[in-house]
């Protein structure tokens, strides 16, 4: 009998310390997950991903299959074997990048059309098809197609495509194999929808908890709505959710908007800013950010953050980092990155250990100031 896929371990208040137990590991929540869009962390490898505490990465559906495809993926033995990340993956079901980045001509039941961003080539990315993509790229955590409505969206179109999105599950659900292609556990989570009209997104909670599914994600936020439109989500869908599931809130990232929904019972996270950030030379530290590119750092021989114990700040100053930056050097945006990673990680890891000791609001409270911080 394997363990359970997530098992909640404590409470402070609503936030939560978990459990993720897959096919390919343990990962602790609150969470972190690293964004690999093309089957990589941007120049990072994976042991050094692990090294700065990284424990779960997420691949995009919607880049992997139409480059290298979802056949060559399995052929080289699925994600984890072609990328070399032997911890826990998660992959989303490919429709966001189909609505930012492919030119999509139209949503129909059937699915969405779109031009492929490489070719040009006609694309149909349907229920069923995202499924077959995930079943061969074999990640442990795998997305429901949803279908999102342009903003800004009138009532009855947000609660045409929340319902959609949940006929869209039943297909999905469906239409998933048992196992990956890889012959390991796969397990699908449901996106709450509803943009934010609070009934809607209360009958798309009602509606995902009746199906009884594996965890439960909270989308359609960090689209330009306010925190106090967010939180207010969050108040609503996440007192509906089932304490025993485990709540991913998609695409939210600034280390304070973390610490206030962890406060409102989220598990896990998913963001770019802190390899994007790294790439352009912002830097999350305890003390708040640091733009690298400022010239007071020139000749600082003081780590990035004196509090961080990550490969980067053991080794490096923040002068060469700057130096790396402003020459153009791949080296900086490498250690850069390690360094947000090991950060967004640590701060999870100090997350729960105050979830442990039931002292999170005092916690959240604290590390907010410090991360808002103007740095010096
Ligand atoms: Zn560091």
């Amino acid at each position: 009998m394997p363990d359970a896929f997530f098992r909640l371990e404590a409470v402070s208040g609503r936030a939560r310390a978990g459990r993720l137990t897959t096919d390919h590991g343990v990962a602790l929540t609150p969470l972190f997950m690293a964004v690999g869009t093309q089957g990589t962390v941007k120049g990072v490898a994976p042991d050094q991903l692990a090294r700065a505490g990284i424990t779960v990465v997420l691949g995009n559906t919607y880049h992997l299959m139409l480059r290298p495809g979802a056949d060559t993926v399995q052929a080289l033995g699925g994600l984890h074997a072609m990328t070399r990340w032997n911890g826990p993956m998660l992959t989303d079901s490919g429709g966001f990048q189909v609505f930012s980045l492919g030119e999509l001509n139209q949503v129909t039941e059937e699915g969405c059309t779109f031009k492929n961003h490489l070719d040009g080539r006609d694309e149909l990315l349907t229920p069923e098809r995202s499924m077959q993509v995930q079943h061969q790229l074999g990640a442990d955590v795998v997305m429901q197609l949803d279908d999102v409505p342009a903003l800004p969206a009138t009532r009855e179109r947000t609660a045409d495509t929340m319902r959609r999105s949940l006929r869209w599950l039943d297909r999905c659900v469906t239409a998933l194999p048992a196992r990956s292609a890889q012959g390991r556990r796969q397990h699908l989570f449901g996106i709450v929808q509803g943009g934010l009209d609070m009934d809607l997104r209360a009958e798309s909670a009602r509606e995902l908890v009746a199906r009884d599914l594996p965890g439960y994600a909270i989308g359609g936020l960090s689209v330009g709505e306010t925190k106090e439109q967010m939180n207010t989500v969050l108040d609503v869908v996440t007192p509906l959710l089932p304490a025993e599931k485990p709540r991913y809130l998609m695409g939210v990232g600034f280390p304070e908007d973390m610490l206030a929904a962890i406060g409102m019972g989220i598990d896990m996270f998913d963001c770019v800013l802190p390899t994007r950030c790294a790439r352009h030379s912002l830097v999350f530290t305890s003390r708040g950010r640091l733009r690298m590119k400022n010239a007071a750092h020139s000749a600082d021989s003081a780590p990035l953050d004196p509090d961080c114990s990550c490969y980067t700040c053991a080794n490096f100053s923040r002068g060469y980092l700057r130096h790396l930056i402003m020459a153009g050097e791949m080296l900086g945006m490498t250690l850069l990155t390690i360094h947000n990673l090991h950060f967004y990680a640590g701060l999870m890891a100090q997350a729960r250990q105050a979830v442990l000791e039931d002292r999170y609001e005092g916690f959240a409270r604290d590390m907010t100031a410090c991360v808002t911080a103007k740095a010096p």
